[in-house]
C-alpha cells in the first residue's frame, strides 16, 4: 500500500507585499530617478509578486555618496562594540521575522520552504551573530593591531540564495566598519527589500546599508562607479570576468565567488546508503542552483552497479511541486531564462549519446519546472561533465583507482567544492590533499557554517567569505 502525503502548505499570510518597491538609499525608500520598474514573478506559478524600481547611474551615484558620508561621519568612527550592537540587533530581528522571510524567499525564488526555513534563514541569522561577535575583536583577528576598514563596498549578488548571499556580504563588511551599496539579483530582490526595512527597524544610521534593485546594467554601473573602495561579487564566471576587467587598473579591492562543477567521489568502501543521501542532497538541494553543488558523481567502478540503482530508487521518492508545501523536496527553477539554460545544456547530452534518466514525476502546469535528472555514461569530454548546468542534473562518471578519481575530479576549469565518501580516514586525507577545491566535505555534503571560510580556486573565483578569513576582504 502506498501512503500519500497530505498537502501541508505554509500560509502566505505572514508576508505582506507592497505593489511596488522603491530603492533604499540613505535610510529611506526613494523612487528611482529613471522611473523604470521591473516585475518580479513567483517562478512556481508565474504570478506577479511586485514591481521594483530599476536604479540607473544617477541612483548609483546617490547611493555611493550616502554610503561615503555614512562611512566618514558615523560608521568608521564608531567603536567596534557599538557596531556589534547594531549587528546583534539585526540578527535578532531576522530571527523574529524568520517565518515571514522564509515564506517570502520561497515565493520569490521557488525553493522549498523546508529549505528556506531550516537552512537559509538560520544561516542568515547565524552570519550576523557571528560577525557581530567579531566587531569589537578585530585587533585580535590576526590582521595587525589596528586594522582599518576599506570604506565603501559595492556588492552584487545572485538569485540562488538571495538573503543568505546578502548576509555573507553585508555582515562582515559592517562588522569591519565599511558601509555598503548592495544590488540583489533582478529575479529575487524582495527579501533584500525587507532587509532594508529591518535596517530601519534596527535604527541603523542612514547610509550604512543601501539597496539598489535592477538588473545587469545596474550592477555594471555600481561596480564601475569610481567612488567605491571594494567590489564583492557572487555570480557567474562570465560576469565575474567582466567585473575583473572593469576593476583592473583601479585601486579597488576585489573578491569574486563564481561558478563550480563539484565532484562527489564515492569509493567502494563507503557506506553506500549514506553516500546516496549525500549525493542526492549534493545535487538536488535548492534544485541544483548551488555554486558548490556536487554536480559530477564519480563512483568507483566496482560499486557502480550497486550504487546507481539505489540512487535512482531514492531520487524517485523526491517530491517535486509547490515550494510552499512543507513536504516538497524540489521546488521551481528560478526563472524562464534559467530553465532554458538547463534544458539546452542537458539536451547536449542527448546529442552526445549520454543516457538520460528521470523518475516518473508530474510537473505542474504553470511555472518553471525541471524533473530531477541523472546522466550516465558521461565522459570527461562531454559538455555536461565540463560546464555548470546549475539545475537538478547529475552527471555520473566512474573511476577505477584513487589516482584516476583525483585526476578526473580536478579536470575542470573550476575549483569550488568536492565530496569524498570513504570509511578510511587515510584515504579521505590522501584524496583531500590532492583535490583542488576550496571546500572539501567528507562523508557529508553542503554543510555550511559562518565560522568556516568559503571560496574557490581557478575559475571559481578568488578571496574567501565566512570565518576569520572573511574579515580580511574588508580590512586594509
Ligand atoms: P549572474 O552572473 O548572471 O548574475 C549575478 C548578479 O550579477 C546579478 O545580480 C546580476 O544582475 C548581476 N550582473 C549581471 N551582469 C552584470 C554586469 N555586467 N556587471 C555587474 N553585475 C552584473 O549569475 P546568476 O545567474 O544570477 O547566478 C548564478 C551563478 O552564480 C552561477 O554560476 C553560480 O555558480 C554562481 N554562484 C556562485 C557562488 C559562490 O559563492 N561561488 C554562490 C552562488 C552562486
Amino acid at each position: 500500500m502506498i501512503f500519500e502525503y497530505a498537502p501541508a502548505p505554509e500560509s502566505r499570510s505572514v508576508v505582506s507585499l507592497r505593489e511596488t518597491y522603491d530603492l533604499f538609499i540613505d535610510g529611506e525608500f526613494t523612487p528611482a530617478r529613471s522611473g523604470d520598474h521591473l516585475t518580479v514573478l513567483n517562478p512556481a506559478d508565474e504570478t506577479e509578486l511586485a514591481r521594483v524600481a530599476v536604479a540607473g547611474e544617477a541612483d548609483v551615484d546617490r547611493a555611493v555618496t550616502a554610503a561615503r558620508r555614512a562611512h566618514e561621519t558615523v560608521w568608521s568612527r564608531m567603536s567596534g562594540a557599538e557596531r556589534g550592537k547594531y549587528l546583534f540587533r539585526i540578527a535578532r530581528i531576522i530571527q523574529e521575522r524568520s517565518r515571514e522571510l522564509a515564506v517570502l524567499e520561497s515565493m520569490d525564488n521557488g525553493k522549498p520552504v523546508k529549505e528556506t526555513r531550516d537552512v537559509d534563514l538560520p544561516l542568515v541569522a547565524a552570519h550576523f551573530f557571528y560577525y557581530a561577535g567579531w566587531a569589537d575583536k578585530l585587533a585580535h583577528a590576526g590582521f595587525g593591531p589596528d586594522p582599518k576598514p576599506l570604506g565603501v563596498a559595492a556588492q552584487v549578488i545572485p538569485w540562488n540564495f538571495p538573503l543568505l548571499m546578502l548576509a555573507w556580504k553585508i555582515a562582515p563588511a559592517l562588522a569591519t566598519g565599511n558601509t555598503v551599496v548592495l544590488k540583489p539579483a533582478e529575479t529575487t530582490p524582495l527579501t533584500a527589500l525587507v532587509f532594508a526595512q529591518i535596517c530601519q527597524e534596527a535604527d541603523l544610521p542612514p547610509g550604512v546599508v543601501n539597496i539598489l534593485t535592477g538588473a545587469g546594467e545596474t550592477g555594471r554601473a555600481l561596480v564601475g562607479h569610481p567612488g567605491t573602495d571594494k567590489v564583492a561579487f557572487t555570480g557567474s564566471t562570465e560576469v565575474g570576468r567582466q567585473i575583473a576587467r572593469a576593476v583592473a587598473g583601479t585601486d579597488k579591492r576585489l573578491t569574486l565567488e563564481l561558478g563550480g562543477k563539484g565532484a562527489n567521489i564515492v569509493y567502494d568502501d563507503a557506506a553506500l546508503d549514506q553516500a546516496v543521501e549525500g549525493v542526492v542532497s549534493g545535487i538536488f538541494f535548492n534544485q541544483g542552483h548551488v555554486c558548490c553543488a556536487g554536480s559530477r558523481l564519480l563512483v568507483q567502478e566496482s560499486v557502480a552497479d550497486e550504487f546507481l540503482p539505489r540512487l535512482k530508487e531514492r531520487i524517485a521518492k523526491l517530491r517535486l511541486g509547490d515550494p510552499l508545501d512543507k513536504n516538497t523536496d524540489i521546488g521551481a527553477i528560478n526563472s524562464a531564462a534559467q530553465l532554458e539554460r538547463v534544458r539546452e545544456l542537458t539536451a547536449t547530452a542527448d546529442e552526445e549519446n549520454v543516457e538520460r534518466w528521470s523518475p516518473a514525476c508530474e510537473l505542474p502546469e504553470h511555472g518553471y519546472w525541471f524533473a530531477p535528472t541523472v546522466l550516465t555514461g558521461v565522459s570527461q569530454a562531454h559538455r555536461v561533465a565540463r560546464e555548470e548546468i546549475f539545475g537538478p542534473v547529475l552527471s555520473v562518471l566512474t573511476f577505477r583507482t584513487p589516482e584516476e578519481a583525483v585526476a578526473k575530479a580536478n579536470n575542470t576549469p573550476y575549483g569550488l567544492s568536492a565530496g569524498v565518501w570513504t570509511e578510511k580516514g587515510s584515504r579521505m586525507l590522501w584524496t583531500a590533499e590532492r583535490l583542488r577545491a576550496g571546500v572539501i566535505w567528507s562523508n557529508t555534503f553542503n554543510k555550511f557554517d559562518p565560522t568556516s571560510p568559503f571560496g574557490g580556486y581557478k575559475e571559481s573565483g578568488y578571496g574567501r567569505e565566512g570565518g576569520r578569513h572573511g574579515l580580511e576582504a574588508y580590512l586594509g
